[in-house]
């Protein structure tokens, strides 16, 4: 430790990310499925054009995709801010509507982010099982093609991170070691800062939901998102 540090400082890390920038994008919200309307409107991607946002998916037992994502963000803000990282989130609540996927990718451009996440659980066959991460690819007239690079390193970053920090497999049902691209999801299309999805678990599959709805998991997926969030920021 450096002279005229004080030793009682909060933690070793405490510090390490002053001076970035990291916005969270918890996927779906609570008010989505009572206004059909305002989220099935059609917005510009770069590519086509899709619904503002969706409703998401739930486990069987009931637990929502949207409190799964607000939870994990919480936990994920609050351990970067920790660090010393300013910190934006797309919404305020999980009882609001949208916003639609256009304004989540504004949020972290406007904000200049040096990482952007979208955070998701994933609604697939519940025979399959498992995490995967979502990279851009190139879409120019989306404008996101200077982050295709700098998006994969966060990438690896942050599954090499989330697999050994959760334990929780490679998905089986989709990508290549965890990872897949994609050119068809706005927030990624219209990003112009580094940026990634992660489908933290299937939630229609049994043994993922109940991890999934366990608080102690969300905070070890926190952590472990936080981990390769800062080990993108620090270039280790
Ligand atoms: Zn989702």
């Amino acid at each position: 430790m450096p002279s005229g540090e004080p030793s009682a400082a909060p933690s070793a890390l405490a510090g390490s990310l002053r001076g970035k920038t990291v916005a969270i994008d918890p996927g779906h919200n609570g008010g989505n499925d009572k206004a059909p309307s305002e989220i099935n409107k059609q917005v510009d991607v770069g590519n086509g054009h899709k619904e503002c946002d969706t409703t998401g998916t739930q486990t069987a037992g009931g637990y929502t995709e949207h409190a799964f994502t607000w939870d994990v963000s919480k936990r994920l803000r609050k351990l970067l801010e920790a660090q010393g990282a300013k910190v934006v989130l797309t919404r305020k609540n999980d009882t609001g509507v949208g916003p639609c996927i256009t304004q989540r990718a504004a949020t972290g451009n406007k904000a200049h982010a040096d990482a952007a996440i979208s955070i998701h659980g994933d609604g697939a066959p519940k025979s399959g099982h498992g995490f995967h991460i979502i990279e851009p690819l190139p879409v120019p007239a989306g404008g996101n093609t200077k982050i295709v690079e700098p998006s994969a390193r966060l990438g690896e970053a942050v599954r090499d991170a989330y697999h050994s920090g959760t334990g929780i497999p490679y998905s089986t049902y989709v990508g290549t070691k965890a990872i897949d691209k994609r050119d068809d999801l706005g927030g990624l299309n219209l990003s112009t800062v580094p940026k990634i999805f992660i489908e933290c678990g299937n939630m229609q599959n049994p043994g993922d939901a109940t991890k999934m709805s366990d608080p102690a998991f969300r905070q070890r997926a926190a952590a472990a998102l936080d981990q390769g969030i800062t080990a993108f920021l620090s270039g280790r």
